[in-house]
């Protein structure tokens, strides 16, 4: 039996299905999807950090006395070339819906074996005692009852009886040749996931009260190793519930919201691109207010460091990603498919059924969604959680001086002569108030 392991978004050798599964002589593989890579801009800082963690995986390999073959290509020429040679292929399961499409091609030429090793849960399991999936977080949350069962979840050990099958591959492409520029990444992504981890439990007793606070370093980091399987979910789940630390619920509460939109997107896959909640709503479709909550130029001191530090380093913080969700939905009124779309492609960490299940919580469309009534006031915000205001201090330089008291007043900082800076393109209240009446008007109408 000679097996390819196709390494997808499971870039790691500890806890791998696919390394304890796998029998005899196998092939890791690694595919650098042309028709990915070719879709993307060629200073998406992803690919890098993707980059980087194919090469630490075919070290770690190299370790265990294997190898990984990298591929630039289209998934289909690659098993078009292996066929022949091998009996089957071994991946984790991914349910994005090109990944569906692709893996049934893919199925055509040689039988797949999918393991559910980038999430905790099969979705396919977990269901109501009416037998239809849950569609409300804390019910399905609490029926699985993790943090009171005492039992750890299953992980997998390496199975020392294989070895690297003789196939001779192609050498590793650079990244140039990928077509991409190496980009400067955020420091704590070149930290393994293991270390981040363990930095993040001995602050995890007080996440709960920090993590809404965006200008403090309070929260784990690991969304971007996780997106791509340097770390194991279900590891990280077992780590933090054998640690000896107080009041780890609440990180693993966050960890399962994850687990809640994989479910969701897997059991109402419509809801990649349409309301969940099935009401219609009459977008407010103007390119140009669109382009300046892209770029940061909205004129609300929060809004715009959020989003320069977006598109600056790939990173936003969930509370800012709360934020500024809320205003383009409700107070700029425009469609959440345009903030998820414009998300997809900076967020280091993104992931499709995360950013989804999100942007339709935000925009009130979603499953177990914020109330169409529950439109965060961005000045009250900053004001609560970054009174100081060091986080648009340290985005928005020219602003590192003024009195902090200005970012948290509708239009403070504007009409103050001293500096250069726009009037907010949208009034708070009158918005807010408006998106009410809409919201309200499309629900009863549904
Ligand atoms: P921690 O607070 O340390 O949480 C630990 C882990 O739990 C995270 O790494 C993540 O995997 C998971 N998690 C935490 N909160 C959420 C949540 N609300 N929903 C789903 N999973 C969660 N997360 C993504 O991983 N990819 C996305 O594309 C994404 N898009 C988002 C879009 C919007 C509009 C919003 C409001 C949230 C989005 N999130 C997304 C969720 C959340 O913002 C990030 O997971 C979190 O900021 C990552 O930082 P962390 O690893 O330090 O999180």
């Amino acid at each position: 039996m000679k097996q390819i392991l196709w390494f997808r978004r499971d870039l790691r050798v500890s806890n791998s299905a696919l390394l304890h599964y796998a029998k005899n002589e196998v092939l890791p593989i690694f595919i650098f999807d042309k028709n990915i890579l070719d879709s993307l801009p060629k200073d998406d800082r992803r690919v890098t950090f993707i980059y980087d963690s194919v090469l630490k995986l075919k070290k770690s390999l190299k370790t265990l006395g294997l190898d990984l073959a990298i591929f630039y290509d289209e998934p289909i020429k690659v098993f078009e070339k292996l066929k022949n040679e091998f009996d089957e292929v071994l991946c984790s399961v991914d349910f994005d819906s090109y990944a569906i499409k692709r893996d049934k091609e893919v199925e055509k030429l040689l039988p797949l074996r999918r393991f559910n090793d980038s999430f905790i849960l099969n979705p396919n399991e977990h269901l109501k005692s009416d037998g239809t999936p849950y569609k409300v977080f804390t019910p399905f949350y609490k029926s699985l009852n993790l943090i009171t069962e005492a039992s750890s979840i299953e992980e997998y050990k390496l199975n020392e009886n294989i070895r690297l099958s003789s196939f001779a591959y192609d050498n590793t492409p650079s990244i140039k040749e990928l077509g991409f520029e190496k980009q400067e990444l955020p420091s704590f992504l070149y930290k393994d996931a293991k270390s981040l981890l363990e930095e993040f439990l001995l602050k995890i007793e007080s996440y709960q009260e920090d993590r809404d606070y965006f200008y403090k370093d309070a929260t784990s980091k690991l969304s971007a190793h996780l997106r791509f399987g340097l770390i194991s979910a279900k590891e990280i789940f077992n780590i933090v519930k054998k640690s000896n630390v107080n009041n780890y619920e609440f990180f693993i509460r966050e960890l399962f919201w994850r687990e809640f939109y994989n479910y969701i997107l897997f059991h109402f896959p419509n809801s990649e691109k349409e309301n969940f909640n099935g009401i219609k709503i009459e977008w407010n479709k103007d390119e140009e207010d669109f382009k300046k909550w892209c770029e940061g130029k909205t004129g609300v001191p929060i809004i715009d460091a959020a989003m320069i530090h977006l598109n600056q380093t790939g990173l936003m913080h969930n509370r800012l990603r709360m934020i500024v969700s809320s205003f383009l939905t409700k107070n700029l009124f425009i469609d959440w498919r345009k903030g998820e779309e414009y998300f997809a492609l900076k967020l280091l960490d993104y992931e499709a059924s995360s950013n989804i299940g999100s942007w339709q919580w935000s925009s009130s469309t979603g499953a177990d969604a914020a109330p169409y009534f529950r439109i965060f006031n961005p000045y009250t915000q900053s004001s609560k959680f970054d009174k100081e205001g060091i986080f648009i201090k340290s985005v928005i330089k020219e602003l590192k001086d003024v009195d902090a008291r200005l970012f948290h007043t509708e239009n403070a900082l504007s009409s103050n002569l001293f500096f250069d800076y726009p009037k907010a393109m949208v009034d708070i209240s009158l918005s807010r108030k408006r998106a009410i009446e809409l919201f309200k008007k499309a629900k009863d109408e549904s």
